[in-house]
């Protein structure tokens, strides 16, 4: 891709009203922009990220035996009110009437959604069960105070994923596949995430955990046993102490307790029969007998991890991208406007590209300085520089920009084998 065509508007100043630094560099980076209070809109290098987080997930839903479908942003007042939520669920929820004055919520969550999509086709046999569908669709909530750009938007993407079982003991283990799968995809996106016991709250259901990265701009407290953060068995993981905002009752504390700042990125919930009882989803056991299967609920922030990730990888100059959800995995800077340069930059570029690496070439008659500190605001894995001293003894400059690890490489025939190994 050449940056001259590329849609990347990039501030050079950090803008007034952004609080924290995913807000401020997602802004100046040229990802995202603010289209009314809450309300986001993606520029190209931020729905690539995007796209990028939500497929990783995808991927891991679908690995762990959950199929995907996609229900309507629109939902029907009445399917509200069968499940006991139009009054409950509160402010929040943004709601419409059409044309023909019938109610409308826009989906803040879809248990009452999937339910009723499976209730529709009649009781469930037990021998379809486990069955878990998932989603990726956006949601909204009126939030009281939307904040900190995609943090805390009105609107926000969302990948939610119910599951159902015949009994308390299947859909507990369909809780900890689902537990086992979050721990897979945050560790692919290269985030340090905390699982948190969380109570069960508006809900309802009889187990919870939240997962939270570290952050010290994060919205909640978080305390937890120090092995949550490197625990790699997700049936221990799962059992460790640890909560957000300082309290875990009935479990006794370890010896160690950390306490930080987290970002939540993802919500479980072991719901029981609430939801399928309300709408009469029901399932046929091996005897026959007709039960309401127990089901499960499972939230991750798509749109909210790509702060929490920026959150979690800038410095000073800019965002250092994970490898796993890089807008682009390389960017090459020929330095100087000269033809030598610009073809020897041209050539690193295509080979990259058709060795499946994506690249950023730019292209543009601007100055190197210019050219250096996008390609740090920006924050790609790898940088790749084409200066003229370099290019006179043979050599072009490689740059690791999450570990600095700066490295020489003549140009010839092996370059895109060593750039390959490297990515
Ligand atoms: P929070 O406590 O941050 O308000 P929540 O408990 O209301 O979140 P859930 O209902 O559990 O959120 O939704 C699942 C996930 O969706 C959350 O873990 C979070 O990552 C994301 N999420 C929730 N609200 C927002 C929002 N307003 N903007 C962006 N992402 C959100
Ligand atoms: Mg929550």
């Amino acid at each position: 891709m050449l940056r001259s065509k590329l849609h990347a508007p990039m501030l050079r100043e950090d803008p007034a009203d952004a609080e924290i630094a995913s807000h401020r560099l997602m802004l100046r980076a040229g990802l995202i922009r603010q289209s009314a209070n809450g309300l986001w809109s993606w520029l190209p290098l931020g729905k690539r990220v995007l796209d990028a987080v939500a497929r990783i997930v995808r991927e891991e839903m679908i690995h762990a035996g959950a199929e995907e479908v996609l229900a309507p942003i629109m939902q029907p007042e009445d399917l509200w009110r069968r499940s006991g939520r139009w009054d409950s669920f509160g402010a929040e929820t943004l709601r419409a009437r059409d044309r023909r004055d019938r109610g409308l919520v826009f989906s803040p969550t879809a248990e009452e959604a999937m339910v009723e999509l499976l209730r529709a086709d009649g009781a469930l046999g037990w021998r379809q069960l486990p069955l878990v569908l998932f989603q990726t669709q956006w949601k909204f909530r009126d939030e009281i105070r939307p904040r900190f750009g995609v943090m805390r938007a009105r609107e926000f993407l969302m990948k939610d994923a119910y599951s159902f079982d015949i009994d308390e003991a299947a859909a507990r283990r369909s809780y900890a596949g689902m537990f086992a799968a979050y721990a897979r995809i945050f560790r692919r996106l290269g985030l340090a995430a905390v699982p948190v016991r969380a109570a069960t709250g508006a809900m309802g259901g009889l187990e919870s955990h939240e997962f939270h990265v570290l952050a010290e701009t994060g919205e909640s407290a978080v305390a937890y046993d120090p092995r949550a953060l490197t625990e790699t068995d997700p049936a221990v993981a799962m059992g460790l102490w640890a909560s957000a905002d300082g309290e875990n009752p009935g479990m006794p504390r370890p010896e160690r307790i950390e306490t930080a700042r987290g970002i939540e990125i993802g919500h479980i919930f072991l719901l029981g029969d609430r939801y399928t009882r309300a709408l009469g989803l029901e399932v046929i056991g091996p005897d026959g007998q007709r039960s309401f299967p127990v089901m499960g609920c499972y939230g991750i922030g798509i749109s909210r991890i790509v702060a929490a990730l920026v959150e979690a990888c800038h410095d000073a100059r800019g965002i250092r991208w994970p490898r796993s959800v890089a807008p682009f995995a390389a960017t090459v800077l020929p330095l100087v406007p000269d033809e030598a340069a610009m073809s020897a930059a041209r050539q690193i570029h295509d080979a990259l590209e058709a060795g499946g690496h994506s690249c950023l070439l730019d292209d543009r008659d601007v100055s190197a300085g210019i050219k250096l500190a996008e390609a740090d605001l920006l924050g790609l894995p790898l940088r790749i520089v084409v200066g003229p001293k370099g290019l006179a003894r043979g050599r072009i400059e490689v740059t690791d920009r999450a570990t600095g690890d700066l490295r020489e490489i003549p140009v010839g025939a092996d370059m895109i084998q060593v750039l390959g190994d490297w990515l």
